[in-house]
């Protein structure tokens, strides 16, 4: 071993050691704070409930401590249901409660029955942050009607805290000098898997694939219009906004990028009459505006200074402005797609190509965003064989395939962002040069204008802001959301302004100011523009994980909704498959902020170690890439922190 060799063993080893201690140091404070004695006290709690929270809305306790509830409602009746402990009761006005109990029958079975009760006695033996939920359907936001037990010492969170810190520094320690590590062969699913290819490039895939979800879709809109105006009840609420947003969010976008895309049924009508044709493919032989293909309308090209994603941000912003209203209101869910869909006509008459999804979707522009980090991309093999084939037919189309409805060409695509996965060029292209890659998560670094950052920055934002609406104990936000029931429009009013006002100033002013410091401070000498777009890609999977993190709950507390709907798709008291009344049990829900806190340590670990990567290209020293890396992470570390203490401070 040479001299330079042993000291770069050496110091990776030194950098090693010193991850592990941190590792140590991060597990050991909060075991240390959670050995320091408390005394344990008597408390007695007034529980008021009321649409749609409790007060006190958190109950902040020692570790032993007994607790005596004195429970009453204001109003309709209530049920309090408390994760991780066995306290479950109904809540009724004047002080009247039930309190559930079981019993082991002689059949060997569970009994349940309630007891009237004014008090509810029991002691807080496990530490950490326990939310209390309602599980009497109290009104529209009856699924968000929560509170929240604090039991001291709260050592999850703690731990949380550390180790999040610990990342911070292994990410630093590990992505400064990463030119060390190797980089890999390009995997081609298309090589290793042959028959996907061929299923790929069979004409009538992209119809077979989308007719299914095309019924269900639009069975979906007839039963949000029709069936039970409960949206916990609904079977278009509870699939879309509980399954779908959290399908899309954790295992769709991370692992295929715009795959929803491939499938989406909401443009496939206008589509398949702009091309007068389900499956096959309309080729002319002398091309029309430049595409071997004629669509019916005018045909018209989307104008140049609309195509960015600024309309998609606002489009989404308005969309959010009415999130809790969209979905919990079936009829509001409805309405939204029968506007889209009659969009993707319009457009799809005056424009040729997806316009709608390209610049006018409202979760286009995230799906797009997002999609860069996915471990999946389609690409040209050789980029060589496109540059030499002058006809270019998976752009301008060809006889096996359509012309790329997104206006994309693969032969110099170098990110997933605008790719619908459409698989048309996988037909058209002659020289079968298209292969689907795997790859690691957060491969396209690369923002190309201010709208992307601004789609990153405002998908935090509303992550924060859903976090706190939907998941957090704040009756008085809640009730500003839900302006349509409370009918109070100044608190909307403020509502929206913090939204809009943090997602279109105060995060992207902070963030193009933290761009503008980094690169004095690393004293690199890249424009503060690229310095920006390159570093606020961090961003990108901290969102991802922040999402899913807001979304896992849904799926874990409502689950019962989604074998109730199944059942009873219409609301209207049919029992398919047995399961229309099945009971209220989330699953493992005292694990939720755990586990939502280890999903947003992954969300800190991808997003700080990507936007090393992504200085790459541009810079080499490893402690210049430090001083550009230093505000972003902390500017991600602080989103993490605020994060980490709704879910579970
Ligand atoms: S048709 Fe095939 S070879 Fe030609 S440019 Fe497109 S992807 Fe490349
Ligand atoms: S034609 Fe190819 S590049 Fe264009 S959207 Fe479809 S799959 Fe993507």
């Amino acid at each position: 071993m040479t001299g330079k060799m042993r000291l770069k063993h050496n110091t990776k080893r030194k950098r090693y050691l010193v991850i592990l201690l941190g590792l140590v140091l991060a597990v050991a404070i909060p075991m240390i704070i959670r050995a320091i004695p408390h005394e344990a006290k008597t408390r007695v709690i007034n529980l008021k409930a009321q649409k749609y929270g409790y007060s006190p809305e958190r109950m902040v306790v020692n570790r032993g401590d007994t607790l005596i509830i004195k429970p009453t409602s204001l109003d309709v009746t209530h049920g309090f249901y408390l994760d991780g402990y066995p306290v479950e009761f109904i809540i009724k006005q004047q002080g009247v409660a039930f309190q559930k109990y079981s019993w082991e029958g002689e059949d060997g079975k569970i009994k349940t029955d309630w007891d009237k009760v004014s008090e509810i006695e029991f002691t807080a033996d496990k530490a950490g942050k326990f939310i209390f939920r309602c599980t009497q359907t109290c009104g529209n936001l009856h699924p968000f009607m929560t509170g929240e037990l604090i039991v001291r010492p709260n050592t999850p969170y703690h731990l949380m805290i550390s180790l999040s810190l610990w990342v911070v520094l292994s990410v630093f320690l590990l992505y400064r000098n990463r030119g060390e590590i190797e980089k890999r062969e390009p995997f081609n699913l298309f090589e290793r898997i042959p028959w996907l290819k061929r299923l790929l490039k069979l004409r009538g895939f992209h119809f077979f694939v989308i007719l299914p979800n095309f019924v269900v879709f639009y069975l979906f809109i007839l039963s949000a219009l029709w069936g039970s105006p409960v949206g916990n009840r609904n079977i278009a609420i509870i699939f879309v906004w509980i399954l779908w947003w959290f399908a899309l969010k954790a295992i769709v976008v991370p692992l295929g990028g715009r795959l929803w895309c491939m499938i989406c049924p909401l443009p496939a009508p206008a589509e398949w009459l702009g091309r007068k044709s389900f499956t096959a493919v309309r080729y002319i032989q002398k091309p029309f505006k430049g595409l071997h293909h004629r669509f019916l309308g005018l045909q018209k090209n989307w104008p140049k200074a609309l195509r960015n994603i600024w309309l998609q941000n606002i489009l989404f912003l308005s969309m959010i402005s009415f999130g809790i209203i969209l979905i919990t209101r079936p009829v509001a869910t409805a309405i939204v797609f029968l506007v889209i869909l009659a969009m993707t006509f319009l457009l799809g008459v005056i424009f040729r190509q997806r316009i709608f999804c390209l610049y006018m979707c409202p979760v286009g522009g995230f799906l797009g965003t997002y999609s860069s980090a996915s471990v999946t991309a389609l690409r040209a093999v050789d980029p060589e064989v496109c540059r030499k084939h002058k006809e270019k037919c998976c752009y301008v189309g060809g006889e096996g395939g359509w012309a790329c409805p997104w206006n994309q060409y693969i032969g110099n695509m170098d990110r997933n962002n605008y790719c619908g996965f459409c698989t048309e060029c996988i037909k058209s292209c002659p020289k079968d040069n298209i292969g689907l890659f795997l790859r690691p998560f957060g491969s396209d670094r690369v923002l190309k204008g201010y709208d992307e950052m601004f789609n990153v920055l405002i998908m935090l934002v509303v992550a924060i802001a859903f976090s706190i609406t939907m998941l957090g104990p704040w009756g008085f936000i809640k009730e500003a959301a839900n302006v349509t029931e409370s009918g109070k429009l100044i608190p909307y009013f403020i509502y929206l302004a913090c939204i809009w006002g943090s997602a279109l100033l105060i995060f992207p002013g902070l963030f193009i100011w933290i761009g503008r410091v980094s690169n004095r401070l690393s004293g690199f000498s890249a424009d503060h523009r690229t310095m920006t777009l390159r570093l606020s890609y961090a961003l990108i999977p901290v969102g991802i994980f922040a999402w899913i993190a807001f979304s896992l709950p849904s799926v874990m507390v409502n689950y019962n909704y989604i074998l109730g709907v199944l059942s009873d798709p219409l609301g209207l008291g049919w029992d398919l498959f047995g399961t229309a009344d099945f009971p209220f049990e989330p699953f493992y829900p005292e694990w939720i902020p755990t586990i939502q806190g280890v999903i947003l340590l992954a969300g800190l670990y991808f997003g700080i170690s990507r936007g090393f990567m992504g200085l790459d290209p541009l810079i080499e020293d490893g402690s210049v890439k430090v001083k550009a890396m230093l505000l972003p992470s902390v500017f991600a570390f602080l989103v993490i922190q605020v994060l980490m203490k709704l879910y579970l401070g």
